[in-house]
């Protein structure tokens, strides 16, 4: 019953011949790591927390403000890119759909999205 497995243990990237210009040219400032996502782990580079962050949302939010279904466009996408490559790093224990949902667009879907107000 549904035993087809496909021989290979999982779907690794392997070896690739790398001409060693990928790692160089890429210069990152020091100081003020913006909140985006470290790919494939999909951890803040500034922050470490699972992204989207609260700091990125808050840009995230101030920067759509004006346009929420664009917003969700965007993280809409995020969440497809998010969701295979977690899954291809963790092909036996992935993230839970629903919790994934949440983490990247259940904040964004309410009725309003406010910023935190003191
Ligand atoms: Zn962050």
């Amino acid at each position: 019953m549904g035993g087809s497995d496909p021989g290979q243990p999982a779907g690794r990237p392997g070896r690739s011949a790398h001409p060693g210009a990928d790692l160089a040219g890429q210069r990152r400032p020091v100081v003020s790591i913006p909140h985006t996502p470290l790919r494939p782990l999909w951890l803040c580079r500034s922050c470490a927390a699972p992204w989207p962050c609260a700091p990125a949302r808050l840009r995230l939010i101030q920067e759509y403000a004006d346009d929420r279904v664009a917003l969700l466009v965007y993280l809409g996408g995020m969440l497809h890119d998010a969701a295979g490559e977690l899954h291809r790093l963790h092909p036996d224990d992935g993230p839970d759909p629903a919790r994934l949902f949440a983490r990247f667009l259940g904040w964004a879907t309410g009725p309003t999205v406010r910023c935190a107000r003191r």
